[in-house]
Formats: structure tokens, C-alpha cells, sequence
């Protein structure tokens, strides 16, 4: 029978460590292979030509490289680039480089499809296929680095804010997690990852007991539970009581980032009453706000906001003294809103 094997690039440090010692290799054999696959950027272990020949037949017969397959790839004009991947199993996910000065950041998928069908975002239209694994979401990273390194630029931030939610594909996440961040590995600076949900109460929890040193990022969009039931269902699950008790210990025990992302929508969550729900709910927490003008998704009808009402809105907030930044929407000439490029793969419009 054929043995099954690895995939190299799921493997955190740690557990090649533990496989490769189990097989009886030196401790820092798993280092070596780190560095061959991450800084070396080595992708076959015959080529790795500082370890022992026993150890790279082990590796090969135990482990292999899995790699993304480019369908398509679409430069905005304002610099952004959007990625379309196809994946082993013929499904696809989307990455996005976001240049802005002398930072250069991806946004990683972390699922096929998604499940929680907020009413805004093209990634729950096609519903839900499959959970990423880890090395799918390192080898997203990694192409991106490579094409980077390609332009002699370097990628220096990483968001999870791509296709899916990446607190319900907490395990993977995780693992991918440890492997951008390991210095032996990718190494992406700590401060220099946001993972975004929608709102997942338990899995913030226990992302906060984990302490990795990430930012987080909560995807907010409506400040009471009436209205944020219309446009994210995981509302009724998870409401935003139980999300701000779970918020809040985040906010205590972790020091790191902590942002609300809030998509503003014309005539729906922007008037004077949403600014004042919005100042109670974030009191006495150490965050900043993200605002985004809603990018139109043919299938819904919501309108984005006027320059007037956006204008509005901030001065609200700044009245109020709620701390917010305004994202310039980047991207919307390649359907960068989050599942758009995917979607028109699947309509065939590509
Ligand atoms: N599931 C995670 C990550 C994916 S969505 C989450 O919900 O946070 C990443 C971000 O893109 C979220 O803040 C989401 O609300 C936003 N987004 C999705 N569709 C959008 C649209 N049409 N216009 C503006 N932002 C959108």
C-alpha cells in the first residue's frame, strides 16, 4: 500500500521537530528543513544539500510540496493586486496585495467559500466547500512573498480578511498562523498580522487564552443586535452582548491591536443613533475603529454611502470621541471586495 504522506508546508516547527526526532533525526534537523523551505525557498528535498542523504529519503517519503496553481492575476490602478488560485481539488480561493508605501500586505483566504452569509460579502454567495489547510494558506503567503521578492519588495504584513472565516477553521488557522510568525520560518513580525472574524465568540476566547501576539480584528458593521441580525446571521447565534464579553477579555489579557472594521451603508448603520451605540459599546476599550464605504456586490441591493454622509459620520464620531481611521476603498476596479473575483470564476466572466 502506498504510504500517505505530508504535506510539508502544514507542518508547524514544532511538530516536524517531533516527527523527525520520533524518526530519529537530530533536534534541529526540522530547523534545517525550515530554512531550506522558507528562506532558501527550496522545493525539493533532494536539493537540500546540507542534510544527511538518509534524511532527505525520509522526507521524500514521507513528506511532499503541495503549490497553488495561478488562474489569474488583476493589477488595480491603484497598485492593489488580486490573485485567483486553483487549488488540488479544482476549487478556488483569492489572495490580495495591498502595496501602500513601504508596507506590502496580504489578505489570506482561509476557507473555500464560507458559511456565515453575511448579506454584503460575495464569499457566502457560493456557499460553503471546504476548510484550507495549513500549507493552503502558507503557500498563498508564500506567492505573494515570491512575487514580491520578484519586484525586489518585501512582504511585510499579513491579514486574514480573504475568503472565509478563519475562526472556523481554528486548528488550521492556528498552525498556519505559527508558521508565518516562526522565525525560522516566514517570519512576519507579530504586530504584523490581524486575523478578522465575524464574530465567533468562543473561538475569541480561546484565541485570547492562546496569546500568540496577533492583532484581531471584528468584523462589527452595525452597532445593535436588530440591525446587525439583517446583515450577519452569526448575529443570532453569537449577539453582540456575548461578542463584547469575549472582545473585552481579548482587550484585558492580550496587549495587542484590536480593531472593529465597519462598513458603512447608506441609509442603514450611519446615522447619529449608531454613532452614539457605537461610543458605549467601545468604552473603556483599547481599540480603533476601521471604516470601509460598503463595495457594491451586484446581488444586494445596498447602496454605498454619499461623500456627504461618510463626511457626517466622521464628525459624529470625532464629536463623540470614538477613535476611527477611514480606509480608502482599494481595489474596486478588480473586484476586490472580498469573494468577488472568485464568484465571477464560478459565473464564467473571468
Ligand atoms: N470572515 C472574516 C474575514 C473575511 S471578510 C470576517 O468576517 O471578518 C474580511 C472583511 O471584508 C470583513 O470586514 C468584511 O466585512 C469585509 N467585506 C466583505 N464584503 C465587503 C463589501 N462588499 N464591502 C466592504 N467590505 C466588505
Amino acid at each position: 500500500m502506498l504510504k500517505q504522506r505530508h504535506d510539508i508546508k502544514s507542518q508547524t516547527l514544532a511538530s516536524l521537530q517531533q516527527h523527525l526526532q520520533e524518526a530519529g533525526y537530530p533536534d534541529y534537523a526540522a530547523r534545517q528543513v525550515f530554512n531550506w523551505v522558507y528562506k532558501k525557498r527550496e522545493e525539493s528535498f533532494f536539493s537540500m544539500t546540507n542534510l544527511s542523504r538518509s534524511l532527505r529519503h525520509y522526507l521524500k517519503d514521507n513528506f511532499y510540496f503541495s503549490s497553488l496553481r495561478l488562474v489569474k492575476e488583476r493589477q488595480s490602478r491603484d497598485g492593489s493586486v488580486k490573485f485567483l488560485f486553483a487549488l488540488e481539488d479544482k476549487t478556488y480561493i483569492e489572495s490580495v496585495l495591498i502595496p501602500e508605501g513601504k508596507r506590502n500586505t496580504v489578505c489570506l483566504s482561509s476557507q473555500v467559500g464560507c458559511r456565515f452569509g453575511c448579506r454584503f460579502c460575495a464569499s457566502g454567495l457560493l456557499g460553503f466547500k471546504r476548510n484550507l489547510t495549513p500549507a493552503e494558506i502558507v503557500n498563498q503567503c508564500l506567492y505573494v512573498s515570491d512575487w514580491l521578492k520578484r519586484r525586489e519588495a518585501k512582504l511585510t504584513n499579513v491579514v486574514f480578511m480573504g475568503i472565509g472565516e478563519p475562526f472556523d477553521n481554528y486548528e488550521n488557522v492556528i498552525k498556519a498562523l505559527r508558521i508565518i510568525l516562526e522565525p525560522q520560518g516566514m517570519y512576519i513580525g507579530k504586530r504584523k498580522v490581524v486575523i478578522s472574524t465575524c464574530g465567533l465568540a468562543p473561538a475569541i476566547k480561546a484565541f485570547a487564552a492562546e496569546n500568540i501576539g496577533v492583532g484581531l480584528s471584528i468584523s462589527l458593521h452595525a452597532a445593535k443586535d436588530s440591525l446587525r441580525n439583517i446583515i450577519m446571521p452569526v448575529n443570532k447565534i453569537y449577539p453582540l452582548s456575548e461578542l463584547f464579553s469575549a472582545v473585552r477579555l481579548f482587550n484585558r489579557c492580550c496587549k495587542y491591536s484590536l480593531t472593529f472594521e465597519y462598513i458603512m451603508i447608506s441609509n442603514f448603520n450611519i446615522s447619529k443613533e449608531d454613532v452614539l451605540r457605537l461610543k458605549k459599546m467601545v468604552k473603556g476599550l483599547n481599540y480603533k475603529i476601521n471604516l470601509i464605504p460598503y463595495n457594491p456586490v451586484s446581488s444586494f441591493n445596498w447602496q454605498p454611502p454619499s461623500s456627504g454622509e461618510i463626511f457626517r459620520f466622521c464628525r459624529w464620531l470625532k464629536e463623540e470621541g470614538v477613535f476611527f481611521t477611514l480606509r480608502r476603498p482599494r481595489g474596486q476596479d478588480i473586484e476586490g471586495a472580498c469573494g468577488q473575483l472568485r464568484l465571477r470564476q464560478k459565473q464564467g466572466k473571468v
